[in-house]
């Protein structure tokens, strides 16, 4: 079996989701997906520089065809680059799992549970509605709920954040009891200073985790954090390799591993991240803000491996890109359970692409009162 194309496509609904289709001389497709939303034209460009050096290849080989895809270049890839070997790292492991006739979870060790814990996002711009919203989730049999930490309006005062956080996590609990866990994602928009404060002051209402409290840049940082606050820390979804989960994993400075298969390099480099935070009694929790193959890839990794924490979904299967993914994965009450078939276990509908043309749009602007930019 040779690889006989790689395709790059890109469906906008609401927002743009950019997946990848790698072609074989025997009929066997797959599909993948990266995750640097809004760039997607820079991932493009990626795919077709390595276009070249995976044509006439064999697709079983998934660890070599990394290593050329992430090395070809000399100059490491970044994070663009990685997001793009992600997409076809996940479409070269679908094909795998599809020519010997398997569920891909079963080349990752095999299923370890039945069904993987979810959470969903949840949105308010007041604490009461907030907490409703956390009701509803409840009602509908999730068993987590995730929030960000609050901007108001465009504006994002790191000092009034902290405040309005408390707040509405505090809400949250009160009206969801203590059976439910609560995420609350900082979403990189503090320093440091402010994220002890936050943290501390979380404390009491027992969060499951503290998302991202500060910048990715310097993992270094999170060493301030350490010993100063009492509730568990994830990040790990703006990290492009297991190169860059090095220092959080080595000096055990976070609980959770934000593992992101569309952006860390895909299973291949999953992998590897998910075993080695397991040396570390570190738990995984995959990143999800994305569409149908980033939830089907997450939920083999979560299948098979023993350190698995909760998994994000921030869109529920068969709700999102419907017509182009006619055949998504298990979805009910607040789990995903096992997808059937060899491979991902979806399909993917090329005719649908003419149905969801690419949006116009970019992340978030918010800006700090004085008119200096923040991090949404
Ligand atoms: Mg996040």
């Amino acid at each position: 079996m040779r690889i006989k194309s790689v395709q790059s496509h890109v469906a906008g609904e609401v927002r743009n989701f950019f997946f990848v289709v790698v072609e074989t001389d025997e009929g066997i497709t797959g599909i993948g997906e990266g995750g640097i939303t809004w760039r997607e034209s820079a991932m493009a460009g990626f795919v077709e520089a390595v276009t070249p050096s995976l044509l006439g290849q064999d697709p079983m080989r998934t660890e070599h065809l990394w290593q050329v895809m992430y090395r070809c270049g000399f100059f490491p890839p970044g994070r663009i680059g990685t997001a793009a070997i992600s997409a076809i790292d996940i479409a070269l492991w679908d094909i795998k799992a599809k020519k010997l006739g398997v569920p891909l979870y079963e080349l990752l060790g095999g299923l370890v549970r039945d069904r993987v814990v979810c959470y969903p996002h949840i949105v308010g711009d007041s604490a009461g509605k907030l907490a409703e919203a956390a009701q509803a989730k409840v009602a509908d049999g999730w068993r987590f709920v995730r929030f960000n930490l609050p901007e108001r309006g465009e504006l994002l005062d790191r000092r009034t954040a902290v405040r309005d956080g408390v707040e509405h996590v505090t809400a949250v609990r009160e009206a969801v009891g203590d059976e439910i866990e609560l995420i609350i994602d900082a979403h990189t928009r503090l320093d440091p200073v402010d994220a002890i404060t936050l943290c501390r002051e979380l404390e009491p209402l027992r969060p499951y985790f503290v998302e991202d409290p500060i910048r990715c840049e310097n993992p270094g940082s999170l060493a301030r954090l350490d010993g100063k606050i009492g509730v568990p820390i994830a990040m790990g979804e703006q990290y492009a390799s297991k190169w860059e989960f090095r220092e959080a994993i080595e000096n055990e400075w976070i609980d959770y591993a934000r593992i992101d298969l569309c952006n860390v390099g895909g299973f291949t480099e999953a992998m590897k991240v998910a075993h080695w935070c397991e040396t570390h009694s570190i738990y995984v929790a995959p990143h999800n803000p994305l569409g149908p193959v980033s939830t089907a890839a997450c939920l083999h990794l979560d299948l098979a491996i023993s350190n698995f924490g909760v998994q994000e979904v921030a869109r529920v299967p068969g709700q999102v890109l419907p017509d182009l993914f006619p055949k998504q994965v298990p979805f009910a009450d607040g789990h995903l359970t096992p997808p059937t078939g060899p491979g991902l276990g979806i399909t993917f509908n090329a005719a649908a692409l003419a149905k969801y043309p690419p949006v116009e749009g970019d992340c978030p602007r918010l800006e700090r009162p004085d008119g200096s930019f923040t991090n949404w």
